[in-house]
Parts: C-alpha cells; structure tokens; sequence
C-alpha cells in the first residue's frame, strides 16, 4: 500500500537491516529498526493496540482522557495515536528522563506530570493511577495489558518469520521494560521453531531478572539501580516480563554495562549509519556476545527499539561539540572565505540586497501611501517577515512587555497583490535608513530593528517612547534580551 488513510496505518513494518560492519563476517546479524515507526520506536506498535483493544471493550469512551506513566516512548507513541483518533492524553514522567521527551509529548498536544527521580518507575505508575481514579481517565496499564504484548504477536514477530520465509533463526535479542515485545515475540518464535533461542538482555548494575530473585508484591526489586539504558529495566518485573519467564520463554540473560551500551550506539551510527538510542546499543551489545558463539551461517535478529534523536541531553550525545573543534577550525582556515576571523568577501557576482537596488528606489507614491496608511493604524507597528528569527526576537520582546503591536508582514498573502510586501522594502530602506527586517515604529517613529529596540529597552528610551504614545506595557519587567535572540547567536561563552 503506498497512500494510507491516517499515520496509524504506517505502524510497524519495519526493517529488518543485515548489519554488515558490526557483526562477524560469518554471521548474519539483523537488526530490527522499530525507529521507522511514524514517532520513532517500538511503542508506537503498543500505543496503538493498547488504545485500539480499549475502543473494541469498551473501556475507553469516545472523547475520554487517557492517561499513562511513560519513560516517554510510550507517552510519544500515545501522543500520536490519540491526536490522530482525538483522545486527550495526560502522561505521567520521572522528572530524570530526557529533556526531548517532554518536550515532544507537549508539541503533539499531550499533557506531561513530572514526578520525582527518587520514586523511580514505581512513583510515575502511582500517580498515573491517582489521576486516573480522581478524574475518570482511561489508564493504559501497558505493563500488564495483554493488548501489548498482543501486537508484537501479531506484528512484530510475524514481519521477522515472513522476512526469513522459513530459515531457521538461531537466536532473537531483546531487553524490556515493560515486557511486551518480550512476551509477544518470543511465544510466536518459539512455536515457529522450538530451536530459536530467546536472549534477554539487562544492565549489568540492576539484575533484576539474572538474580533470580522474585519480584516483591508493591515494591521495587532488590536489585534494581539507575541505568543508563531508557526504557529498559524499570525498577519492578512486571506481569508481562513474569509471564514470559513463567512461560519458559527465556533462555539466555545476558548482562550489559551502559559504557558498552553507549559505545555500540555511537558504533551504530558511524559504521554502519544507523542512528538508534541507548538501549538498542545495550541490545546489539548482547546480541554481539551471542554472534560471536554462533555458528557461521546463523540467522541471528536484534531489536533496535528507537532512534537517537530522542537522546541529544543525554549522556549518548556527550563529547558531540555544537562549535567548531581544532580540526574544523583548520579546514576553515584552509580556503579564504566565508572564515568567522576575516571579514567577509563580497564579491561583485553577489546582487545586493533587493531592498536597495536602483531600479527599486524609484518614487512609488501606491508603497508610499501603503506604509503611511499601516503606520497609522496602531502606535506601535513592526514591519517584518513571517519567517524572520529577528522579527520572532523583537516580537518576543514586546510580547513580554505586554505591548498591543500591529506586525505588518511583508511576506504575507496580504502584501502580495501589486508585489506590494517587495514594493514596501525601498520605501521603508529609505525611511529608516536600513535595508533590514524588521523595522519598528512607535507613533510613527522608527526605532530601529532588533538590536535597536533591544537597545533602547536597556537604556530606557524605549520605556519613554511607549509612554509618550500612551502605550500600556510592563515597565517593571525585567528581560535579558540576549536570550530572545535564536539559539545560534547566544554568546559563545555560555555553549563552550
Ligand atoms: N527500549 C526503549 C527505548 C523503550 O522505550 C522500551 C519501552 N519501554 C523498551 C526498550 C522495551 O520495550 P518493551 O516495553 O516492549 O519491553
């Protein structure tokens, strides 16, 4: 199928990726890459049966709250399926889980509850369950829902067998958290052929499952410490996990240290250009130690549960510089131009800006007009571009100060009649004195762009300005107008 009704037909299959640098020569090593999911990880797959079985029960009412407690996966994965079916969604997080989750759950329109790092997994699950009874949600329960591990039966572990057509795996590599990819995969690999072996991989510094020691009812497993590996391990087996293992599913646990875990994500990405997160690292750590026992020829499958976009604050991404290292700086020096340490060339071949060229600074008394008639409208006007980060910069500085300003936007549908929005650019060159976006003008007075209006709220003339025109704004507010500035142009100081 190439057109799809809704991005919840585009769920799973995924690839299944010979790794032809990692592994060893004699041996075939796939890895699964669940970062083809639509938001980017295994859980996409969960989130959808999950909210899916809840529809088909009754469980869940049309239009009802669902909440879950998520390390973010699943919280991104829910995100997704219920701004497609319009489910509001709350997601309960440890306050110690990456920056970007959170921040991806709200951009699509989730609702996110931190909790504190110190009440591990366990304390996200607890207030989920608390705001669940209190306000009526529909809680997910993806740690025991059989939903989950449902469709990794069904999905997952039908797309490896169709890809091997009948060959024999000899093993399949797989952490868990909540144990459904675990569950669902190996009971339908294992009927498929009784000789694949199951490999669980942990972290080598919470052995929850290597211990061997039971699972406390309502408290966390002895064993359990902080890991590296997100998404992995929470700090109890849960009922899914228990149920694999009850089963007798599991015949290898292979411990994994975070080092390792990191290293082989960062190999992932520059030997073989597959970009993956921490606990894909952790799983081709063991899915490695399991190739190197295997005999040549072996089919062996790895998960790579998600992609490594999502790890950018962690430690996955320390050492990955945002300026220029020694080595960058020289092949800069290496050419003339385009150098942060010699001015910058401006060969004759470069147009000038649009703004002041000859032909455009003829009298135009209809642009003319236009301007005089938009600054007339409101004591506070900014000319500027829809797109423009400087026009976002000062928008942002007049916004904090509560001005009511008018944006005339150059670029806007309403300045395209007559090419007006280009028109508009050597009248208002000429006015200012500026060729730039944006200008501000406060009772028809220019101020100036960016810095300008950056300046004079330092110095206090653009207080005088707006008091004079008899415009409202917070007087008393106090702004570093560095940090309106985009990210880029922030001090270096503060990125070194
Ligand atoms: N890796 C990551 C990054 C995850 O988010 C998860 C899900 N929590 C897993 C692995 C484990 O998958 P499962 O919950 O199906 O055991």
């Amino acid at each position: 199928m190439t057109r799809y009704a809704s991005i919840l037909e585009t769920i799973g299959d995924t690839p299944l990726v010979r790794l032809a640098r990692l592994a060893p020569p004699d041996v075939n090593l796939h890895v699964k890459v669940e970062a083809f999911n639509p938001m980017g990880s295994v859980k996409d797959r969960m989130a959808l049966a999950v909210i899916e079985a809840a529809e088909h029960s009754g469980a869940l009412r049309r239009g009802q709250t669902v909440i879950e407690a998520t390390s973010g996966n699943t919280g991104i994965g829910l995100a997704m399926v219920c701004a497609s079916k319009g489910y509001p969604l709350v997601v309960t997080m440890a306050e110690s889980f990456s920056l970007e989750r959170r921040r991806l759950l709200r951009f699509l329109g989730a609702r996110v509850v931190l909790t504190p790092a110190a009440e591990k997994g366990s304390g996200m699950l607890a207030k989920a369950i608390e705001l669940a009874e209190k306000h009526g949600y529909f809680l997910c329960r993806q740690f025991e829902n059989e939903a989950n591990a449902e469709v990794h039966s069904r999905t997952t572990a039908q797309e490896i067998l169709d890809d091997f057509a009948g060959e024999p795996i000899h093993a399949w590599v797989s952490g868990f958290g909540t144990g459904g990819t675990l569950k669902g995969v190996s009971r339908v690999l294992k009927a498929a052929d009784p000789c694949t072996r199951i490999v669980v991989a942990e972290p080598d510094n919470a052995p929850l499952l290597g211990s061997g020691e039971a699972q406390p009812a309502a408290a966390s497993h002895p064993r359990f410490r902080p890991h590296l590996m997100q998404g992995w391990s929470p700090d109890f087996i849960s009922p899914l996990t228990q149920q694999a293992l009850a089963a007798g599913m599991v015949d290898e646990i292979v411990p994994v240290a975070g080092e390792e875990a990191l290293r082989l994500a960062r190999e992932l990405a520059r030997k073989e250009g597959i970009f993956v997160g921490i606990s894909a690292g952790a799983t081709l750590a063991a899915a490695l130690q399991v190739a190197r026992r295997a005999p040549p020829g072996s089919h062996i499958v790895c998960m790579l549960p998600d992609t490594g976009e999502r790890y950018q604050s962690t430690p996955l991404f320390e050492g990955i510089e945002d300026e220029m290292n020694e080595e960058e700086l020289a092949l800069s020096r290496s050419t003339p131009g385009f150098r942060f340490d010699l001015p910058a060339p401006r060969p004759a071949a470069v147009a000038a800006p649009r703004a002041i060229q000859p032909a455009d600074t003829a009298w135009d008394v209809e642009a003319e007009r236009c301007l005089e008639k938009c600054l007339a409208q409101a004591p506070v006007v900014m000319i500027s571009l829809a797109w423009c980060e400087f026009c976002w910069a000062a928008r942002k500085l007049l916004d904090r100060l509560g001005v009511d300003y008018l944006s005339v936007d150059l670029d806007s549908p309403d300045y395209q009649a007559g090419d007006m929005g280009v028109r508009l650019r050597p009248v208002l060159a000429r006015r200012c004195g500026a060729p730039t976006i944006p200008q501000i003008f406060i009772g028809g007075k220019p101020v100036g762009g960016c810095s300008e209006l950056f300046a004079a709220w330092q110095d206090g003339s653009l207080g005088h300005c707006l008091a004079e025109c008899g415009v409202v704004f917070d007087s008393g507010a106090e702004i570093d107008t560095e940090l309106l500035l985009p990210a880029w142009l922030h001090p270096r100081s503060t990125t070194a």
